[in-house]
């Protein structure tokens, strides 16, 4: 049976990116990497790294120096307790200046070559597969495999859209979302087959039926299995893409997880303004905009409405920046306990400080300067006993 497994791009989705990274101290792994990396392994995906390094190409790196960085990376994700099945990169771009790396390749994303060669020396199921990255390249390249995909859509970091590009299947803030994502489009797709079961086990019976017994009652026996069985029908093909799109987005428990399988800036949006807003191309086909210089004085709206029209854009522009700023901080490293750790860690510190500047004293006896120290040391168990819970909440 073939395996289902997730592809990650490398820079920006795992790890930060400076530019070209040639030290292997130069790996970071992103914040949440580990966990979300972790629950997918649960899961029971495998993961494969693909990512484009034409800084071989470029002579800015060599593939020894890139194995050292995949060994380094490994290393750092082997102490959070996750192993990478595999990694592939493409060293190849057409404009580099090695020679023999200096040209086109099937393997460098958007082109799907590496996810196509670790499907077939995995035993990959690509329909049951996932891309995530944070590039429109990413997506593409997924998407040409026959994977579905979700792209991180970080704030602050726009991703520039070519018109070829492929729309992603999701989107979310974080690698933590993303996780959060494939997590409920696998919850809904066992809900959907459980409930095509319950279906067919109710309708079984009267398939047995003989000809004789169905005949008093054709229309009542028939119809209304067939309408109840339409979902079944839809049961997850394999390699139907959106599939579980709908079913995911009505069934999102919160908002926040509703809102994180919308397609960006429009999707808080009345579908009334939706085109308005999407894109600055759009906006300048507004009917209020681009009817105007042949409108006739007299049925010209005025001024007041162009102005509030022009308002209802931006508010809801702003609208859509502050939700995409809440799931980002939702799925990011703060927490309660970890905004007491760093309250109390101030505390322990003024504890110590004042421990030292009674020790000076010499007014002070040394009951005081214990005294402090063991507040300063109580105070400290007390800040690991709250990263311990944060990292816990997680
Ligand atoms: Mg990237």
């Amino acid at each position: 049976m073939s395996h289902k497994a997730v592809f990650l791009d490398r820079d920006d989705t795992l790890i930060s990116d400076p530019g070209y990274i040639s030290d292997p101290a130069q790996v970071q792994l992103l914040p949440h990497v580990g966990h979300s990396l972790a629950m997918l392994k649960k899961m029971g995906y495998l993961l494969v790294v693909v990512t484009n390094q034409s800084g071989v190409a470029r002579g800015i790196v060599t593939e020894q120096t890139l194995e050292q960085i995949h060994h380094h990376l490994k290393k750092l994700l082997a102490d959070e307790g996750v192993y990478l099945d595999a990694i592939y990169y493409c060293p190849y771009h057409p404009e580099g200046t090695v020679a023999k790396y200096t040209r086109e390749s099937d393997l460098r994303k958007p082109q799907p070559g590496m996810l196509l060669k670790a499907a077939e020396e995995l035993d990959i199921d690509l329909s049951q597969s996932w891309m995530i990255g944070d590039s429109y390249r990413d997506i593409a390249a997924g998407s040409r495999a026959g994977c579905r995909t979700i792209l991180l859509d970080t704030p602050g970091k726009p991703q520039v859209r070519e018109p070829d590009d492929p729309e992603p299947d999701r989107r979310a803030v974080n690698l933590r979302e993303a996780v959060n994502i494939l997590r409920m489009v696998e919850f809904q797709q066992k809900a959907q087959a459980a409930r095509a079961e319950l279906q067919e086990a109710a309708i079984e019976p009267k398939e047995k039926q003989t000809p004789q017994e169905q005949k008093p009652q054709p229309q009542e026996a028939v119809e209304p299995a067939q309408t109840e069985f339409k979902p079944a029908a839809a049961k997850p093909s394999t390699a139907e893409k959106p599939k579980a799109e709908p079913l995911v987005n009505a069934a999102a428990p919160n908002p926040v997880q509703a809102e994180s399988t919308s397609t960006p800036l429009v999707s808080a949006v009345n579908p009334d303004t939706e085109q308005k807003i999407s894109t600055p191309s759009a906006r300048q086909e507004t009917p209020s905009q681009a009817a105007l210089p042949s409108m006739p004085a007299g049925d010209m709206p005025p001024s007041g409405a162009l102005h509030t029209d022009k308002t209802h854009q931006l508010l809801e522009e702003i609208l859509h920046h502050f939700k995409l700023k809440h799931r980002y901080e939702q799925y990011s490293e703060f927490s309660v306990f970890m905004l007491l750790a760093w309250l109390v860690q101030v505390l322990a510190v003024f504890c110590l400080v004042v421990s030292i500047w009674f020790g000076l004293d010499r007014t002070r006896g040394s009951d005081a300067v214990q005294t402090m120290i063991g507040y300063a040391i109580a105070l400290q168990l007390l800040v690991i006993a709250l990263l311990l819970m944060h990292d816990r909440s997680k």
